[in-house]
């Protein structure tokens, strides 16, 4: 008989009942509240059959008959993802799960050990490959940003050059659940590990991957933790250590950009979309400035299997100080005045008839946001240095000699 397992990093499902061609399983809810618009399921199965087996999603509860309730929407557009190595992610396809509670799989492979997740996983195993990849890179730099409540070391990354006069502040997994915003991350990382952009060249970037490291490595659904979120804890005395850290990073440092990679829920409307939730009170330089380039530059909007920015803004209704100051970016923007401070939003899944997700593009969109940093700081790094009567130490390659705009209006 095969078994079902949660036992890995990441993984979150409890099983209700198991039969020679069907499991029913439901996600756990952990220590989180039992609202269950958040959803998150990951788990592996061992010596699964060359036949097919049906691994249906129910609460556990049973109506009126005695027969279990199959109503979770929990398998999206193109079905669960699959891996053979718990590293490398697939979607299995459409016609895996036709109507979201379900999905069949056989194992005609004759595979030892399945790994299936709700989105495309990105467990600590992935960024440990990616610090392999680059640890003998002179800009990349690895060590401690603190220890978690459960006592872990969480990651901290700073790249770039060690003289370097200005600072950003690059954040996902505020929210454990949210995997797919670890790839768009990676993207930009790597982008920068290129050096030679002019970001990479002025500009110390202090990266914390997974700020709610515990619930990656235990599979929490992270949204809806109790009392509240980590992306909801950015307040006079915050609850978890992670955020503590950041917010002696922004004591520290004069921070320049905050972006902090996000994921929606689910899928659907707007949740299939690259958009971004940003703050500008200015209203001349910061997130509508750089939004605009990314969105008329690097928008992808007519590239065949790239992931399009098409909208500005996720959720107007967190466009308020008071709704967003404990939000990561919000308090980078309202709070530490930082100027370009946005969260934003990648999709899970993409859609049949428009693109599909996949790690590939993910990575590419990580690329085209820091290709779109390094024009909006080309541009507005020699502004305020001029403003702020710096001339001198201009930078010659932009071309700048003198700001052609008025920038009266300015605060600086
Ligand atoms: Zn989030």
């Amino acid at each position: 008989m095969f078994k079902v397992s949660n036992d890995c990093q990441g993984e979150n499902i409890e099983v209700v009942r198991i039969t020679e061609n069907e499991v029913i399983i439901h996600y756990e809810h952990r220590e989180n509240t039992r609202d269950d618009s958040w959803p998150y399921w990951a788990f592996h199965a061992d010596g699964l059959p060359s036949r097919e087996i049906t691994f249906r999603f129910s609460d556990g509860s049973v109506d009126a008959s005695g027969a279990y309730r199959y109503d979770d929407e929990v398998v999206g557009p193109f079905g669960p993802a699959v891996s053979f190595n718990g590293v490398d992610w697939e979607w299995l396809g459409a016609e895996s799960a036709p109507d979201h509670k379900a999905f069949k799989y056989a194992n005609k492979d004759g595979h030892e050990r399945v790994y299936f997740f709700m989105y495309l996983g990105y467990r600590p195993q992935n960024l440990e490959l990616f610090i392999n990849k680059h640890k003998n890179n002179p800009l990349f730099n690895t060590s401690v940003l603190t220890v978690s409540e459960k006592g872990a070391d969480v990651p901290l990354f700073e790249i770039g050059k060690s003289e370097a006069k200005y600072h950003f502040l690059l954040t996902s997994r505020h929210h454990s659940g949210e995997t797919v915003g670890s790839y768009v991350l990676e993207g930009f990382l790597e982008y920068l590990l290129k050096g030679g952009g002019f970001v990479a060249e002025h500009f110390m970037a202090h990266v914390v991957p997974f700020v709610d490291y515990d619930g990656v490595v235990c599979g929490d659904p992270g949204n809806t933790r109790l009392p509240h979120n980590h992306n909801r804890d950015y307040i006079d005395e915050p609850v978890y250590a992670s955020v503590r850290a950041i917010k002696a990073l922004a004591d520290k440092y004069e921070i320049s950009v905050a972006l902090d990679f996000h994921c929606p829920v689910k899928w659907g409307g707007t949740e299939d979309t690259a958009c971004a939730m940003k703050h500008d009170l200015k209203k001349t330089e910061g997130a509508d400035v750089y939004w605009a380039i990314m969105r008329e530059k690097y928008g992808a909007r007519n590239e065949r299997g790239q992931i399009p920015i098409i909208h500005d803004l996720g959720y107007p209704a967190y466009n308020t100080v008071d709704a967003t100051r404990a939000m990561c970016s919000g308090y980078m923007h309202f709070v530490k005045g930082v100027s370009l401070a946005i969260a934003t939003e990648t999709p899970f899944y993409g859609t049949p008839s428009t693109f599909t997700v996949t790690p590939e593009n993910l990575r590419l969109l990580g690329q085209r946001y820091a290709q779109g940093l390094d024009e909006y700081c080309r541009l507005f790094v020699p502004l305020r240095m001029w403003m702020i009567g710096e001339r001198n130490t201009i930078p010659r390659y932009t071309g700048i000699t003198k700001p052609e705009i008025d920038f009266s209006c300015m605060e600086v």
